[in-house]
């Protein structure tokens, strides 16, 4: 190898260490010209939230603001727009207890305590494998 390829070689490495990526889109995501990464390109499809295709054809979302909060007046427009009892009991239960929906699941009729006010979770969280 002479000189020169060593010299653009060192160029290239340099450019790939510290450089701002230069994203042009590829189908449903975004590559760097320069190094090749690539991102998700995510479309807004409502206020607030992106939208973008993942390659095994699943969506991914994006929400803008992760600190929103669950106010009574959107609490009231969501469970009046729930079709069944079920589902709105569910809500109520998912609401006034802060069980995950797996947990609520799982919940019968003897673990709760109507004395204590207590309901007993049995099948909690697993971590991820
Ligand atoms: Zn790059």
């Amino acid at each position: 190898m002479d000189n020169q390829n060593i010299g653009e070689l060192k160029q290239n490495l340099n450019s790939l260490k510290a450089h701002r990526h230069d994203f042009i889109k590829d189908e449903t995501y975004e590559v760097c010209k320069i190094c090749g990464k690539k991102r998700l390109f995510l479309e807004e499809v409502a206020e607030g939230l992106q939208r973008g295709l993942r390659e095994d054809g699943k969506t991914y979302s994006v929400r803008e603001n992760r600190m929103a909060y669950f106010m009574p007046d959107i609490w009231e427009k969501m469970y009046n727009a729930l079709g069944s009892k079920k589902a709105k009991l569910t809500a109520l239960m998912l609401l006034q207890t802060g069980a995950r929906i797996n947990e609520a699941r799982n919940i019968r009729k003897i673990d709760i305590d109507f004395q204590r006010n207590t309901i007993r979770l049995v099948v909690t969280k697993t971590k991820a494998k």
